[in-house]
């Protein structure tokens, strides 16, 4: 079956919005391993957008018509598709009650010209709305499919995936089903990743691998199509565990999974609690730590220790050591990794101490240098970076990294 998308809008034509909702259905079509053939975008003109839907109805099986369903004279959807398909309008008076109760509901006079949204096509199976007063229509006519939702996306959304997708697979359209997975993976380059992988890159026959670059992060995305879900994903699960075998060590998480949640994850288990002392990331690493909900109940604080003043009165670092290695040292990063834990009374404690740029450099450390430390039950350790990037791209690689680094700390914990 072929389908092809019409977005109906002037405000695509010139730029004014964005055209999501036709991203969604592609992404939709093809999780039901429909072919999507094409995607028009067509403004708010009757004649243009009558001509566009019979193109299309030479064309493909299944037309998903967006937007122009509301009640003002600039949308036409509903009359253009009656035109291109010689099909009638009928007054719905379910629909058009529906619209007055919304009305009532919100204590507001309904325009009359809210009644045009209660015109339905001959024959359509109405889709109610309940996140707006259009509704959507779903008509089959000649073997074709014609289905019109609204514009705002998210009505569209809740109706493809309330109304829309259960129908298509109830008849049985939906053939073929593609699934994907992603792995995430911290601490390797691309070209690296893609290295242990080549030949897994180059072998599509049972599921097609790609890796994908995000925030420091590379992703290795697994997309199969088979004729069931579950065979789609069996294919997918034989590569994916072949690529953790391979990354062992690096692939911190799947699908949702972020460096935060996989690290609450291991605090949680180990029954751990975190203090975290941060110079050079000021608080990066404990707004990070603090985005995943629950995380009172091991993340217990942590101390900006910008200036020498602040390490050395609030985190105890000696005086002596600083003048002697300087603030940006490996062993500043383990004196306020100790600081942290001690001062907030946790068992793991995080020090991160560096030079962001672009000023403050040196020969022996120039920008982009940066100390993370980590002191708790499975010993102390510290990594020496030097990272590339402007200041806000080293803050927030050493944020990561320092997340990272503790992600692989918490492992050891589990033998
Ligand atoms: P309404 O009853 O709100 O008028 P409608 O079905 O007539 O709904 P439009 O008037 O075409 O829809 O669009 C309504 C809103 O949805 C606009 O803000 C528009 O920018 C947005 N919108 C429409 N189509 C898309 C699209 N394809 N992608 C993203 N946003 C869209
Ligand atoms: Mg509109």
């Amino acid at each position: 079956m072929r389908a092809e998308i019409i977005s109906v809008g002037t405000e695509l034509l010139l730029g004014d919005a964005t055209n999501t909702t036709a991203r969604f259905l592609a992404e939709r079509l093809a999780l039901l391993g429909i072919d999507l053939s094409h995607q028009v975008t067509v403004g708010d003109d009757p004649a243009r957008l009558t001509e566009a839907i019979r193109i299309a109805l030479g064309r493909a099986q299944m037309i998903v018509i967006t937007g122009g369903l509301g009640p003002t004279p600039d949308d036409i959807t509903r009359e253009s598709v009656s035109q291109a398909l010689d099909v009638p309008l009928r007054h719905d008076e379910g629909v058009a009650e529906e619209i007055r109760r919304r009305f009532e509901r919100a204590r507001r006079p309904m325009p009359r010209s809210n009644l045009r949204q209660a015109l339905v096509l001959a024959g359509a199976k109405v889709l109610r709305n309940p996140m707006g007063t259009a509704p959507g229509q779903l008509l089959e006519r000649e073997g074709r499919l014609v289905i019109l939702l609204p514009g705002p996306p998210t009505e569209l959304e809740t109706l493809w995936l309330g109304e829309v997708e259960p129908w298509i697979e109830g008849k049985g359209l939906a053939e073929e089903t593609i699934r994907s997975t992603v792995l995430k993976t911290f601490g390797l380059g691309e070209s690296k990743v893609a290295e242990v992988l080549e030949d897994l890159l180059a072998d599509s026959s049972s599921c097609t691998t790609v890796t994908l670059v995000q925030e420091g992060e590379v992703h290795v995305k697994l997309t199969s199509k088979a004729p069931s879900a579950a065979e789609a994903l069996r294919r997918i699960e034989t590569v994916a565990e072949e690529v953790e075998r391979r990354l062992a060590g690096y692939v911190f998480g799947r699908g949702d999974e972020t460096l935060p949640s996989a690290v609450a994850r291991l605090l949680t288990k180990g029954g751990h609690t975190l203090g975290v002392a941060e110079s050079c990331t000021a608080g990066l690493m404990g707004a990070m730590v603090t985005s995943v909900p629950g995380s009172s109940r091991y993340f217990l604080g942590g101390v900006i220790a910008y200036a020498n003043d602040v390490k050395r009165a609030s985190l105890d670092v000696p005086e002596e050591m600083l003048s002697r290695h300087g603030a940006v040292s490996n062993p500043v990063a383990l004196a306020m990794a100790r600081g942290a834990s001690r001062q907030m009374g946790a068992d793991i404690g995080i020090g991160i101490t560096g030079i962001a740029g672009p000023g403050g450099g040196s020969p022996s450390k120039p920008v982009g240098t940066v100390f993370i430390a980590i002191t708790g039950p499975y010993g102390s350790e510290c990594f020496h970076h030097r990272f590339m990037g402007d200041r806000e791209g080293v803050r927030l690689q050493s944020a990561k990294s320092a997340l990272f680094h503790l992600w692989r700390y918490l492992r050891k914990g589990l033998g």
